[in-house]
Order: structure tokens, then sequence, then C-alpha cells
């Protein structure tokens, strides 16, 4: 992508409305634009990045076994009558009638209709167990919409449920995703500690919130030191085989989010020098809540006996357009964002630093062809800015890769290389350069 051709409103100033770094850089870098409280347009720079973590999310969830479909924004009222939630939800939920004046609402979630698609098609446990998710934008009228995507009212969800026969079964189905999100956040450069939560409105007596530390965080938590230093399972995990010791590992060491911590435990089971108080962004929660909605909504399978029984059902939800925002808050410094690699919109970006120089522009022609040859997702910075307007530029959008191209190094066959994440730079030749990043 050249530059002179992108789509990047880059803002010299700092928005007054954002009260946090990633709120502020977002809006800097270009990368969004507030439509109205809490309700974002997501331009070029930021839409690549969610796409990114969207497949990142998808990836994971396909690998443990979860089937994607996709579901409306809208529906209707009635199917959250007959679980109750209707009412329960209370005024976060957008209500919206249509001409015939059937009252529709805007998915603040998808349990009721999972279950109602489940009910009219499975009826046996052979079918059993099934995992269904989608990646879709829900509505949730905050009271309070903030740090732009951080707190929106309109997000994108990752949401999955799952359908089992019994408790037993559904407790497989909650380790691996719980294991899926360990591998999931680690992916894209975060440290997320699963923690005891609160069950909400969605019910139910299990849950974890996954949880990026961070200063500006909402929810307050408690830890273990340790369980920062845990390993995420690989690649290769076995989704199949046994996944309790890895659960068992990440959940025997205390990790609490304030709503049901427990001060007592905490001093008992955590020496002092181990005990950490702080904040954090919840980037995702995983329920099992049992036959709540399979009771109400008459999901039935038979089982190997023949006699019906209510299916146990977990849901699990990652906050896709959250995470955008989680991961610059861990991933910055003064001049801008650092994006890790994973969910970088660009791999790379070429500084023209003499723009309209025949040897320099030359050079970075072929070193922009050579890198779509090669594959590498590159952004190829080729306006008449000054060279400090590029650097400053190219620092603040986050690219872990920065090749600079200007006169000087190319009377010597060379062009440096910065590595946005930690400032370190090289000199190469641009063919070196272009064989180590697309390696
Ligand atoms: P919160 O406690 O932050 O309001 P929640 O517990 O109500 O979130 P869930 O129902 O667990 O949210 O939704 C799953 C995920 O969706 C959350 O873990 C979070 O990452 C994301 N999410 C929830 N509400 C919002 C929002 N208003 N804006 C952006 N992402 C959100
Ligand atoms: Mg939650």
């Amino acid at each position: 992508m050249r530059l002179s051709r992108f789509f990047l409103p880059i803002l010299k100033e700092n928005p007054k409305e954002a009260e946090i770094v990633s709120h502020r850089l977002m809006l800097r870098a270009g990368m969004m634009r507030q439509e109205a409280a809490g309700i974002y347009a997501w331009l070029p720079l930021g839409f690549r990045v969610l796409k990114k973590i969207e497949q990142i999310v998808r990836e994971e969830q396909d690998r443990a076994g979860a089937i994607e479909l996709l579901m409306p924004t809208l529906q209707l009222a009635d199917l959250w009558r007959e679980s109750g939630r209707y009412d329960a939800y209370g005024p976060e939920m957008l209500r919206i009638s249509d001409r015939h004046k059937r009252e529709l609402l805007y998915g603040p979630t998808n349990e009721e209709m999972i279950t109602e698609i489940f009910r009219a098609y499975v009826k046996s446990y052979k079918n059993l167990p099934l995992n269904l998710y989608h990646i879709q934008w829900k509505f949730r009228d905050e009271q309070r919409p903030r740090f732009g995507v951080m707190r929106g009212r309109e997000f994108l969800m990752k949401d999955a449920y799952s359908f089992d026969l019994n408790e037993a079964a559904a407790r497989v189905s909650y380790n691996k995703m719980f294991v899926a999100y360990l591998r999931t956040f680690a992916r894209m450069g975060l440290k997320a500690i699963p923690m005891r939560a609160e069950t909400g409105p969605i019910g139910g007596d299990l849950s974890h919130e996954f949880i990026v530390l961070a200063e500006t965080g909402e929810s307050g938590v408690y830890c273990n030191r340790d369980v920062l230093e845990l390993p995420v399972p690989g690649e290769d995990v076995d989704y199949d085989g046994d996944l309790t010791p890895v659960i068992k590992q990440w959940t025997s060491l205390y990790a609490a989010t304030e709503d049901v911590h427990d001060a007592a435990r905490f001093e008992r089971e955590v020496p002092e020098d181990k005990r950490v108080h702080t904040r954090g962004i919840e980037v995702g929660q995983i329920f099992y809540f049992g036959t709540k909605y399979s009771d109400s909504m008459k999901a039935l399978v038979a089982g190997p006996d023949g006699v019906e029984v209510p299916i146990h059902g977990g849901s699990y939800g990652v906050g896709v357009s959250r995470l955008v925002g989680a991961i610059i808050e861990a991933c910055h410094d003064d001049a801008g964002i650092k994006w890790p690699e994973s969910v970088a919109p660009f791999t790379a970006v070429i500084l023209n630093l003499k723009q309209g120089d025949e040897a320099v522009d030359a050079a970075c022609e072929k070193l922009y062809r050579d890198f779509k040859a090669k594959g590498v997702d590159v952004l190829y910075d080729d306006t008449d800015q000054r060279a400090g307007a590029k650097f400053a530029a190219a620092d603040l959008i986050g690219i872990p890769w920065q090749i600079m191209v200007g006169p000087k190094g190319l009377s010597e066959g060379k062009v440096e290389i910065k590595r946005r994440s930690d400032g370190s730079r090289e000199t190469m030749s641009p063919a070196d350069a272009v064989a180590r990043l697309a390696g």
C-alpha cells in the first residue's frame, strides 16, 4: 500500500476527549472515528487491526473444535421473553420496533437465539458435544460509554455456545475454551490472566474472566504474581486429550476479580511478596451455566436411555473490538503504538527519506515490489513529508519494522532497519532487508 493513496487521517493535536492512552492513540493514528457516543467507524488502519484480531480468535476457536456460523444483530423480543431476560436485561438493551409494530432488539448477546437454533435441529445426545460461535456486532446501551472502543455501545464480540449432555461433558467443553483463550491472547502478545469471576446476568455457577493487567483497566483484580509466569499451551495442544492438568495449573494460584475476591483466602494462600492488587481490562469471559436456558427454552435431547433431558450449556465471549484498545494499552510508548507483529496493520513501512531523489525513489520502488513479491504486508511512505515527520508518523502508527531509505546509506548500498518494539537499528543491503522480513 502506498501511503499517498491510502486513507490515514493522522491528527497532529492530542484529542481532548480521550482520557486514556489507547483512545488517544487510536484517534491520533487515524484508526477510528466516533460517530455517536460509544459508536465508531473503523477507518482503514484500525479496520486492518480489527480483522487481524478477529482472525486469530477464529483460528483458535476452530482449532478447539468450535464451528462458526453467523446470527443476525436484530432479534425478536419474544425470543427473550421465553428465557425471562427481556425484562431482566434493563436499559442496556436497545429495543426497536419495526413497521408492523413487532418488537425487536439489537442483540447484546445470543444465548436465546443459539438455543432456539439448537432446539430446532438437535434431538439426540449423538450430536453432542456441539460448540457454535459467531463474530458479530453487539449493542449494549452502556450507561457510560468511554475509553473509545474499550467500552463502546456497539462493539464486536466473538461469542461461542457449547451444548453437552451433562455437567461432566460441559466442563470438558469449558476447559477447551479456557485453553483456547490462553492461546488466543498469547498470540496477540498479551498476558491475559484467567480470574475467578461473578457470573452476572448470564447466570450459572462457574466463570472466568480473562484480564490484561493495566492501570487504566476498569476491573479491580487480585492475584499471585506467579500466574504471570505460567506457560501457555503451544500450537500442538491436544483438545481431545486431558486438559485438566493445564486448568489445574492455571487455577490453583490465586487470581480473582474484586467482585468475588476473598481477602482472607488471598492472605492465607499468597505470600506477602507475591501479592498483586491492581487493575485490569476484561478481554474475555467464559461461563458454564448448566440448564439455565435449556430449562426455560426447552432445549432437550434424548440421552442414551431414550429419556429427554435439558442440555448443559456454556457461553464464551471475547471482546474483539475492545482488544484493539487493550493491546495498545499494553504495547505503546511516548511516541505511539508498538503493534505486536501478529496484529499489526502492516508488517513493515518503507520510509523514503528524500522523495524526488532519483536513486532513493528507485531503491524504494524496488524494495516495495520485492516485499510485496515475498508476501510481506508493506506500507510505502511515498509522501512529500519531511523525514522527521515520516519518522514521527511511523512511530505513531506502530508498524513493527521501519525501513529507512536515504541518499547517504544508499551511496554505500545500505538501508537502515528499525525495530519499533525496542528501537534497535541495523544497517544492511536492501536485499538482506527483504530476506530478513520475508523469513
Ligand atoms: P463488562 O464487565 O466490561 O461490562 P461484560 O462482563 O458485561 O463486560 P460479557 O458479557 O462477558 O461482558 O461480554 C464478553 C466480552 O465482550 C467481555 O469480556 C468484553 O471483552 C467485551 N465487552 C463487553 N462489553 C463491552 C463494551 N461495552 N465495549 C466493548 N467490549 C465489550
Ligand atoms: Mg464479562
